[in-house]
């Protein structure tokens, strides 16, 4: 737009001669060649007419009677606003034409009549070039004191963000490899004053020479890798991080891709992370509640029954024997009584143990199935597997001798055992297994107590 403008208009030209016959030739040629050109005939005129219209040059005859064309060229560089308008002075060649004063009066050029036009036209375009290209400059100028306000207040701006942020911020710039092109490491571009801190350092300087790869080899070298691939694929990468730091140890933090290389911001969640780990720990000790017999420990009948059901697919499957035992204390109601309720109850966590004692097997379960009864259930494991462990049982109640003066048979106390084993299938139901060692433990109080008997379902 403003190179049409100068198509059109090729300049502004002001042309001041004492002589009307000088300026109208002058001012025919120049209007021809698509200048604007305005004539005066004095230097008052010309004074008073370039306050109302300022033209891009001026051509300025020297000789002239009141006042001279130096004293003219003197009073407008002497104007703060009009001294920037080129001056090309004009002179007769019989005129007394002193070079050193048209300069030194603050002339830019000099033409001497007769002149050739092709001369004054170069000379003036001379002029409006240097003048169009400062005007250019100057926009530029102007332009470029704009963005350098702007760029000012948003780093200062960006600073108060920065370290105003309840959060540790940084942005970091990929270091390649020159040949390879490959992420080698990441320095640091900028950090604000929380991560400065935390590197027990207010000098930036230090921390922008700083380089990502050392600073993650004591704490999680793999990170690195994470953080390259935030470069390379632009996906954000969020993690929680531990790492001790005074009195903050647990840390989120979100990686973004920023040009080349990434910004990080870091949270303190130590605070969060103490109640999350917290309720994981009560979850943890509710589960545990959940299933665990309070009294003796081992587990208590809801336990067994999620085992039981998951234990019977898993062996129907497999085509592999459950084998259960369902273990009684003789007499224990005498033994209450005599020895009271919280001897009765010493004596269920004594049982207990030797029970977990006797069984080996990850997969083996010791569960209390209610008052003074136990449950001890034994995957992949057959007929005389299952015999054996109730012998050991046995043997193992009989050698802790736990006296029980009120016992019928001994002076110990002694388990009614019922056997059972069965090759689960899909069409039984896994309580039928219960009802079965229920039956044997029912027989073996019959057959007098302090022994174990079988009981096998037909299938
Ligand atoms: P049997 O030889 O026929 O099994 O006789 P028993 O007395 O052991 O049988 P019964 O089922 O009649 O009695 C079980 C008794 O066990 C009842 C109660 O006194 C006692 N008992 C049940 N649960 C607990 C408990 O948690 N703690 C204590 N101390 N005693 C319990
Ligand atoms: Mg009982
Ligand atoms: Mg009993």
């Amino acid at each position: 737009m403003n190179l049409d403008h100068h198509k059109e208009n090729k300049g502004n030209i002001l042309l001041v001669d004492d002589i009307p016959e000088n300026l109208q030739l002058l001012s025919d040629s120049l209007i021809k060649l698509g200048y604007i050109v305005r004539s005066v005939i004095s230097g008052r005129m010309a004074l008073k007419t370039v306050k109302a219209k300022r033209p891009d040059i001026i051509l300025l005859d020297i000789m002239m009677p009141e006042m001279d064309g130096y004293q003219v060229c003197r009073t407008l560089k002497a104007d703060e606003v009009l001294r920037t308008i080129p001056v090309i002075f004009i002179s007769a060649l019989d005129d007394v034409f002193d070079k050193v004063t048209a300069f030194e009066s603050g002339g830019i050029d000099y033409i001497t009549k007769p002149f050739q036009m092709e001369e004054v036209v170069a000379r003036i375009e001379n002029q409006l070039t240097i003048q169009r290209q400062q005007r250019l400059l100057e926009e530029e100028n102007i332009k470029r004191r704009e963005t350098e306000e702007i760029l000012y207040q948003s780093k200062a701006m960006l600073a108060s963000v920065l370290n105003s942020s309840l959060d540790g911020i940084a942005a970091m710039q990929a270091v390649r490899n020159p040949v390879t092109g490959d992420i080698e490491d990441f320095r640091c571009l900028v950090v604000n004053s929380l991560i400065a801190r935390v590197f027990g350092s207010s000098c930036e300087d230090t921390i922008s020479k700083l380089l990502l790869k050392k600073v993650l080899a004591p704490l999680e070298p793999e990170l690195f890798n994470h953080f390259v691939n935030v470069v390379e694929t632009g996906e954000p990468l969020k993690r929680d991080f531990y790492h001790p730091l005074g009195n903050y140890c647990w840390y989120h933090f979100v990686a973004v891709k920023l040009s080349d290389g990434f910004a990080i911001t870091i949270r303190d969640i130590t605070g969060r992370k103490q109640i999350e780990l917290a309720l994981q720990d009560a979850n943890q000790k509710l589960e545990q509640l959940v299933n665990i017999d309070g009294l003796t420990q081992v587990a208590n009948r809801r336990c067994f029954d999620g085992r039981l059901q998951i234990e019977w697919k898993r062996l129907a499957r497999e085509q592999q024997p459950l084998s259960l035992i369902l273990c009684d204390v003789d007499k224990f109601k005498s033994y209450n009584d005599y020895y009271g309720h919280l001897g009765g109850d010493d004596c269920l966590i004594k049982i207990a143990q030797i029970l977990q004692q006797i069984v080996h097997r990850p997969a083996d379960l010791v569960a209390r199935y209610g008052g003074e009864e136990f449950l001890v259930l034994l995957p992949n494991t057959d007929l005389p597997g299952v015999t054996k462990v109730a012998q050991s049982i046995q043997q193992a109640i009989h050698a802790q001798a736990i006296p029980h003066a009120q016992s019928d048979m001994k002076d110990i106390v002694t388990l009614s055992l019922g056997i059972t084993s069965v090759i689960p299938t899909s069409d039984i139901k896994p309580d039928t297994l219960i009802a079965s060692a229920d039956k044997a433990l029912y027989n073996a109080k019959q057959n007098g107590r302090d022994r174990y008997c079988t009981y096998l379902l037909d299938t």
